[in-house]
């Protein structure tokens, strides 16, 4: 067994590397539902004239096929957020294993990143929304802005190079709300990692909760800071059990972690 200290630096290294590998999962889940920009031009090509000119009476046949965009967006959006989560859990799961020392078989770890992937998706938050309500939203939201781009530049007149660039705007626009969703649910399922495998383990009864460094200037009004110097159990600020579910979302955007607390303090 490794020594508490030695325990707290490798969790804190691993929060480090974590968000590195979010980094690259923002990028990838933005390029992923980028795809729609192609898709566009496509669909629009396949409507213009030799000038590049969307007839306008073929506009409602052009706000029809809107709705298989719309699908390419929530296909897109639902597998970039559901590999996320599967990426995290079963990255988490190796860390850990390597940290804690456990010797687990290979069908375990899978059960247990199952196991872990299934209830981040599967959660709902505050306002009581699941990930496939959020993919819902957005999709939803990107149709509605490209079709009000599309629309209006059918009835003026304008090409579809002049489309383009508006399109990419669309998306421009979105990226926050995809990079959002990536922080969210792949912390969450860091969170859920950590803590899921510290009850796995049985050599991990508490966990210590640590805020996100999210730089906000009202972190201080942070579900994540108010639970830092919650004591629930008499362990002391931000102690919590493996199992309580309060730590592992406090918040959208939250980049909080868990760190193990070794039963052997207790001894
Ligand atoms: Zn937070």
């Amino acid at each position: 067994m490794r020594s508490q200290t030695e325990l707290d630096r490798m969790l804190a290294k691993m929060t480090k590397d974590y968000a590195t590998l979010n980094k690259k999962q923002q990028a990838d889940a933005i390029r992923n539902i980028g795809r729609v920009k192609g898709e566009m031009s496509y669909l629009l090509a396949d409507y213009a004239d030799n000038d590049g000119i969307i007839d306008r009476r073929r506009i409602s046949r052009v706000m029809r096929d809107m709705d298989g965009i719309e699908r390419i967006i929530r296909e897109d959006s639902s597998e970039s957020f559901d590999k996320i989560i599967e990426d995290t859990a079963e990255w988490t799961t190796a860390k850990i294993v390597t940290a804690l020392g456990v010797a687990w078989t290979a069908g375990f770890i899978m059960r247990t990143n199952e196991r872990i992937a299934t209830s981040v998706k599967n959660r709902r938050g505050s306002d009581l929304l699941q990930l496939s309500d959020r993919v819902w939203d957005l999709s939803g939201g990107m149709r509605d802005e490209l079709t009000q781009v599309v629309r209006s530049s059918i009835i003026r007149g304008e090409s579809v190079s002049q489309m383009i660039p508006k399109i990419r705007k669309v998306h421009d626009n979105e990226t926050w709300k995809i990079r959002r969703l990536a922080v969210t649910e792949g912390n969450t399922a860091y969170r859920k990692g950590t803590a899921y495998n510290a009850s796995q383990s049985g050599s991990v009864k508490w966990v210590q909760f640590h805020d996100g460094t999210c730089g906000h200037r009202d972190h201080f009004r942070h579900k994540c800071y108010e639970l830092v110097n919650e004591d629930w159990y008499g362990q002391g600020a931000g102690i919590f059990k493996p199992s309580d579910d309060e730590i592992l979302s406090p918040h959208p955007n939250c980049t909080s972690y868990i760190s193990y607390v070794l039963d052997e303090r207790y001894l």
